[in-house]
């Protein structure tokens, strides 16, 4: 069984390390969550702060201060004067800092998932699944020395040599969603710095604990102070981040609309920009289907973590005979979710991250209906939408969704399925196809020929086959298309020590007595 824990007791959380009795802090204040920078808490300049929830009792639980752009400009000057250290450190002395980081992590990984449970809701199975995944970026990035190899080409003319190698770019900044608190930061965090580079984290301001809790593993594991930064905040974080000139790249995940705004503002600031976005992810069901295969994936997959995940199952495309058999097993299945606060160990579905995000995702079931779709299952009358201060919804299943209804157009990022019913396994990818998004897709088929032909025709990056959640192992890299990810390098494995460093080529001879003349000439190789 999952194990519990308290974050109010846990190893450090966003309340204790200042302490209530810290000079100059009331208990409030102490209770913020700071930054961290060189190496430490700090509370900013801004005197702005927002509020953090605890979703499954509506509470505020504490206040996130927001960064002032001096706060910004204090991370990037602790990082600049931290990477020419970093980046000197041996191979062999980062890969040893990256062990314990990830020993670090795994043996507080209850802790950690403490805070995720805390601040995001989702309940301690999921939380440790999310951390579980990031674990495996630390991991791929204890393998830097090989994956920094660079090539050698011996004698390309008479006694010269060229080789490439790839070096760090410098100070790079990472910029994170709501849903992955700890998973996302480690996609880009582990590569960026085991590649020598120094990062100041920008984590989503909702559930912003989790961050500070990495940056003292990270200070226990050996990351020298100023190599790992965090600022919290808002738009005037980002804004800085963008601008900063000492910023030499950003990896931003997180809505569509942020992403192209970063993308466009950052690459406009001269950087280099990886900006993940937002997602539609269709399940495509053929006829010959394992129908209970199918209802337990997409049943897992759609409600999982709420449905707040990227790689959620938000759609269903049944085609032909499948649509009624496969909603069938689906509605079977829905009454035995145990929705809860993360405090039940019986609970699978936590609450949603917020009341607005829950009230817009509720939204949703009565858009539908009013435009012509049947609303199957209704989470609003789960006991805890209406007997809970909590942010609570219960699962949702809609069909006969058509893909001019809100409920398919909007990415909903909440526990709601749709089922949209194709006639035939060519309109189904058709309307996948033609979907904005193209982060995940999966079909659910028994035949061979049919999922080879689907991962020739369709227009997402990342897919799976009879897997509904088709997330990447950390040494393949995670990307969507169209408007999942604007820039052109996925995020970690070997795409992320692409994007975190660049490539230099040496040309190189040595002095051979009676070679050298004088030679106008355009060098040639023969
Ligand atoms: P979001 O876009 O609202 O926020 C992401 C980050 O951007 C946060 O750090 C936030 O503080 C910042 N931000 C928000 N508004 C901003 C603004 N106007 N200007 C500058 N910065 C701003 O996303 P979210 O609600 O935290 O996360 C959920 C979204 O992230 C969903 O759309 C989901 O699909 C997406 N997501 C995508 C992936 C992926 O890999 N493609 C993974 C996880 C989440």
């Amino acid at each position: 069984m999952t194990q519990v824990v308290d974050p109010s007791a846990a190893r450090s959380g966003a309340a204790d390390a200042a302490g209530p009795g810290a000079p100059g802090r009331d208990a409030a204040a102490a209770a913020a969550v700071d930054h961290w920078i060189a190496g430490r808490r700090v509370p900013g300049t801004s005197g702005r702060t927002g509020p953090v929830f605890d979703p499954a009792t509506g509470r505020v639980a504490r206040e996130v201060h927001f960064a002032a752009e001096a706060d910004v400009d204090a991370a990037v000057a602790a990082a600049k004067a931290a990477f020419p250290g970093w980046r000197a450190t041996s191979l062999s002395k980062r890969t040893e800092v990256m062990f314990r980081t990830r020993n670090l992590v795994e043996a507080h990984r209850h802790e950690l998932a403490a805070h995720l449970t805390a601040e995001h809701g989702k309940v301690p199975s999921d939380a440790l699944g999310e951390i579980a995944r990031g674990l495996e970026n630390l991991e791929f990035a204890t393998g830097v020395a090989h994956l920094l190899k660079g090539g050698f080409s011996e004698q390309v003319s008479g006694g010269i040599d060229v080789y490439q190698i790839r070096q760090p770019l410098g100070v790079v900044a990472g910029i994170t969603p709501f849903n992955f608190p700890a998973m996302v930061p480690m996609w880009m965090f582990a590569t960026a710095i085991a590649c020598g580079n120094a990062f100041v984290l920008k984590p989503s301001e909702k559930d912003p604990s989790a961050s500070l809790y990495l940056a003292e593993l990270l200070k226990e594991a050996g990351v020298p102070d100023g190599v790992f930064n965090v600022v919290q905040g808002d738009k005037v974080a980002v804004d800085r981040i963008l601008e900063h000139p000492d910023i030499a790249a950003v990896s931003f995940v997180g809505s569509t609309p942020i992403a192209r705004y970063i993308y466009e503002t950052g690459t406009r600031h001269g950087k280099r920009v990886q900006a993940l976005g937002g997602a539609k992810n269709h399940m495509l069901v053929l006829p010959d289907a394992d129908v209970n295969m199918a209802a337990d994936a997409a049943v897992s997959a759609g409600y999982g973590s709420s449905g707040e995940r990227c790689m959620a199952i938000a759609t269903i495309v049944a085609v032909g005979a499948s649509a009624d058999p496969l909603i069938a097993a689906i509605r079977e299945r829905l009454p035995k979710i145990k929705v809860g606060p993360g405090t039940d160990p019986a609970a699978e579905m936590g609450p949603l991250v917020t009341k607005q995000h829950r009230d817009k995702v509720a939204s949703y079931l009565d858009s539908a209906a009013a435009q012509g779709a049947t609303v199957v299952a209704d989470g609003r009358e789960h006991p805890l939408y209406e007997g809970s201060d909590g942010f609570f919804l219960g699962v949702s299943l809609i069909d006969r969704v058509t893909p001019d209804m809100d409920c398919y157009r909007d990415e909903i990022f909440g526990p709601v399925l749709t089922v949209t019913r194709a006639e035939t396994y060519a309109d189904a990818v058709q309307l996948i196809n033609d979907n904005p998004y193209g982060n995940g897709t999966a079909i659910f088929t028994r035949d061979g020929g049919a999922a080879r032909q689907f991962q020739f025709d369709v227009n997402v990056g990342m897919v799976g086959i009879n897997i509904p959640v088709p997330v990447p192992v950390a040494y393949y890299s995670f990307g969507g298309w169209k408007a999942s990810l604007f820039g052109d390098l996925h995020m970690y494995g070997p795409e992320g020590i692409q994007f975190y460093t660049r490539a230099k080529v040496v040309t190189a001879r040595w002095p051979d007595p009676g070679t050298s003349k004088v030679d106008l000439g355009f060098p040639r190789t023969r």
